[in-house]
Formats: structure tokens, sequence, C-alpha cells
């Protein structure tokens, strides 16, 4: 087999990863997947499933088979809130066939160009004290092993807490059921505020409405705190201009202009912070619950995002302005902050305590390592589980301590893939070789 060398290319969103595989395999059936999986066993050779490219880290990176399931993303079957779909669905299909169904994911993060696996596969979580990783909404799947067997692994299953996100290391998911709800409309509030007021309220909001999330203007003390809450009535949807005027314009096209200015001029970058964070403005819209999770992303970054347990979280936004005055450049985006609840899922980042995550950015092709290492080594001794499609200099050594499951994880991968057919350099150091 061989295929043409500018289809073995790719690249992932960040523009930080790339790779160039040997093979590139698309399977338009079960069975050819089987077929591939088996035949890379039989002679010795590796296969890694890519789903939208959109993790920073180098987990999707396949230098020998990569694996496109871009033909596998039907809706299989609908059964109450139970809703089958091949494993290579991108979310923005999911969030449509779940409206014409009248259903809706419960939870959902920041975008929706990912594929149902890869999110899953790597802890993609949105905000919510009674919410987790969209991995807990799964309640079974089908998953093709290095053995070539296709298994259907559901709730009572030995191995059901490690395949629900299992970092594309247990082998080839190519259905996926999901545990939806009922359809849902938000409402959204966003106001600016100062850093010190939001961090104020916060232990009162948290559990007075379902979603709750923050972001913090480097080099400023203002902040936007975003919470979002079931309403009965879509009473107050944006208004076509005023939707595309905040969402795309403003926090795209202009955002866009803004960071490239800051790239040519480092020195402005606080004054423009600051000017950004005072130009915020209050404003309450309902919608759709996937329209509110989800907005587009066009101005490319690269990040890193800690988990930490919630009781951390003063220590760490406290070490994080040092950090930033102390970078020899500057930061351009804003700081992320979510906050979730434990789950069972056992390389989940939430796993058994509340969570807060904090997310620190950087314009694409802009420096970060010193920014990002810093900031892991304030998180690091805090217990802090790095996201696993997030940048991060850590090994499997030093994440054993911080997963309760990791050996058993592990123990999972060495039985169903002991000649590593699906792995590659990142599996290697965060898992072991
Ligand atoms: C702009 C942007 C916004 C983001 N927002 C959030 C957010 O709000 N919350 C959050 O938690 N994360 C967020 N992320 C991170 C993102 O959700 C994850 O990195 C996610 O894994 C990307 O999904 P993907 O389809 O691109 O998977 P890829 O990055 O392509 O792959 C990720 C992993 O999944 C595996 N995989 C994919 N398909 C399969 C399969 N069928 N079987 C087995 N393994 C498979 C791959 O092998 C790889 O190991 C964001 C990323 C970007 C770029």
């Amino acid at each position: 087999m061989t295929t043409p060398r500018n289809a073995r290319r790719w690249i992932n969103w960040g523009g930080n990863q790339q790779s160039l595989a040997v093979d590139v395999l698309t399977p338009g059936t079960v069975d050819e997947v089987v077929g591939h999986v088996k035949e890379a066993s039989e002679t010795g050779r590796r296969v890694k499933v890519v789903g939208s490219g959109h993790s920073f880290t180098d987990i999707a990176v396949a230098n020998d088979q990569r694996m496109l399931l871009h033909q596998l993303t039907d809706l299989v079957s609908v059964d109450g809130p139970l809703v089958t779909v091949q494993a290579g669905m991108p979310l923005w299909k999911l969030n449509e066939l779940l409206a014409q169904h009248g259903l809706a994911m419960p939870n959902l993060g920041d975008i929706d160009a990912q594929t149902i696996s890869g999110a899953i596969s790597t802890g993609t979580h949105g905000t919510g004290e009674n919410h987790c990783t969209l991995a807990t909404c799964v309640e079974a799947v089908k998953l093709v092993t290095a053995a070539g067997e296709v298994l259907e692994v559901g709730k009572n299953d030995e191995i059901f807490p490690a395949v629900r996100l299992g970092l594309g290391a247990l082998g080839i998911l190519v259905e996926v059921t999901l545990r939806c709800v009922p359809a849902f409309t938000l409402l959204a509030d966003e106001r600016p505020m100062a850093l010190t007021d939001v961090l104020a309220g916060l232990d009162e909001w948290i559990p007075s409405n379902e979603h709750v999330e923050f972001y913090w203007y480097p080099y400023t003390d203002r902040a936007q705190l975003k919470r979002n809450n079931k309403v009965a009535e879509n009473d107050r949807p944006l208004s076509g201009f005023r939707g595309w005027m905040d969402d795309e314009f403003l926090a795209n096209t202009v955002w866009q202009g803004v960071c490239n200015l800051g790239r040519r001029v480092p020195a402005i970058v606080p004054t423009v912070q600051s000017i950004a964070a005072r130009a915020l403005t209050a404003r309450t819209y309902t919608e759709r619950s996937d329209r509110v999770f989800c907005t587009p992303r066009r101005v490319h970054f690269t990040e890193m995002e800690y988990e930490i347990p919630r009781e951390a979280l003063p220590e760490v936004l406290d070490a994080l302005p040092r950090i930033i005055d102390g970078l020899p450049f500057k930061v351009q985006f804003p700081v992320e902050v979510r906050f979730t609840g434990p789950d069972d899922v056992w390389l989940s980042h939430g796993y058994g305590r509340e969570s807060a995550y904090v997310a620190v950015h950087q314009f694409t092709g802009a420096p970060y390592e010193p920014y990002f290492r810093a900031f892991e080594a304030v998180c690091r001794p805090l217990g802090g589980r790095p996201h696993w499609g997030k940048l991060h200099y850590r090994t499997a050594e030093d994440l054993r301590p911080v997963y309760p499951k990791f050996d058993d994880f592990v123990a999972v991968r060495d039985r169903i893939d002991p000649a590593r057919v699906f792995t590659n350099d990142y599996l290697d150091r965060v898992l072991g070789a």
C-alpha cells in the first residue's frame, strides 16, 4: 500500500504538532478497521487514529499508519436517552442530530469541532459542579482490539472505567453509546467584574448555578464571569447581528488583529489587555444549550490546562501574576477557570475529587514554554493533573501517584495491547513504553 506524500502530512489545530505518516488508512466499515488492525498486528506495525487534531499534545501523532474515521460518522440508533453513534462523528454533527431527536449532551466544552471519540479519549470537559468529563456520559463502546476482536464494553465490564477515557491506547473505538438528556435551553449571563469580586463570590455561585466559569485578563485585575442555567423558554435569543458581532467579529476577527499587533509590538500587550478587559460588556441571552456552550475559535493558540483540587485554586491564581510578570515575553490570552465534580473514570482528571481547571494559553507561534513550565511547577506539588490533550511535561513516573487507578489502567493496556500496536511517543511517555 502506498499513500501520496501530501496525504501523509498532518498538523494539529494549534500548529505545534506535526507528523509524516508512512500510510494513511481510511476504513469505511468496522470490518475494514478490523482488517487493518489485524494486518498491523501481524506485521509489527502501528496504527494511530486521529480525530479532528484538536489536541495540543503529541497524543495524536502517527508516524507509521494514521487512521482516519471520516467515513464512520453516522447515527447508529436512538433508544430513549441512549444514543449510539459511529466513533468518527464530530460533536457539531452529534449536537444537531440530538436536537432533531429532542435530546442534548448534558454538558460540553468550549468548541464542537472535536470527534466524539477524540473528546472522550482525552478527558474533554466543560464546567459545572454537577458535571464531569464527557467520558462520564458514555454508557457503552464498541472497541477493536489489537487482536482484531470487536469488544462490546458496557457498564458491568471490568475494563469499562478504562476504555471510556483510554487516550487511544487501548484500541480503536468504532461506536460510542451516550446517555443524553432532554433538549434544553440555557440562559447565559456574562459580566465583567474585578477579579477579587469574582473570587469572593465563587463559593456562593458554584453550587447555585449549573455552569460557572471565568476568564482573568493578565496584567489587569479584571475578569469576565460566565454563568449558564437552564430555563424553560428561549425568549431572549441573541439577535443575528449582536451574536455575530460578539462571537464572530469581536471574539475572532478583532481578536486576531489584536494578537497580531501584540506579536509585532509586545510592549503594548499589557495596555491592550487592559483596554480589552475594560471594553467587555455584560450580556444575557437564551439559546439552545450546545450553542451557548460552544463558540467558534478561529484565532489559533497553544494551551496547557491543569486540574487541581478545588481548594488549591487561590494558591494557583496567586502565583500566576508573578509568573507572568517575570516572563521574558508577553502573554496575550486570558486565563480560563472552570469547575467540575468528582467522577470514577480511571484516567479522568476529576477522578474522585472536586476540581478546578485552570487553563493558560499563548497565541500560536508565540513562545510559551517558560510560561507553561512555571505554571506546571505550581500545579504539580498541589497534586495537579494535566489535561491529556493539552501541553504538559509530565511522565508516567510522576503521573502514577496522582491517579489512584493508574496501574489498573496500565494493566488493562498490557493485557489488550501487549505489542503496543496503538502506541506513540506520547503514550510511551505518559503510560510507560
Ligand atoms: C480551540 C480548542 C478548544 C478546546 N476546548 C476544550 C474544552 O473546552 N475542554 C476540554 O476539555 N478540552 C478542550 N480542547 C481539547 C480537545 O477537546 C481535546 O484535545 C480532544 O481530544 C480533541 O479531539 P479530537 O477529535 O481533535 O481528537 P485528536 O486530538 O485528534 O485525538 C485525541 C486522542 O483521541 C484518540 N482517538 C481519536 N479517535 C479515536 C478512536 N476512534 N478510537 C480510539 N482513540 C481515538 C487519538 O488517537 C488521540 O489519542 C480544546 C481544543 C482546542 C483546539
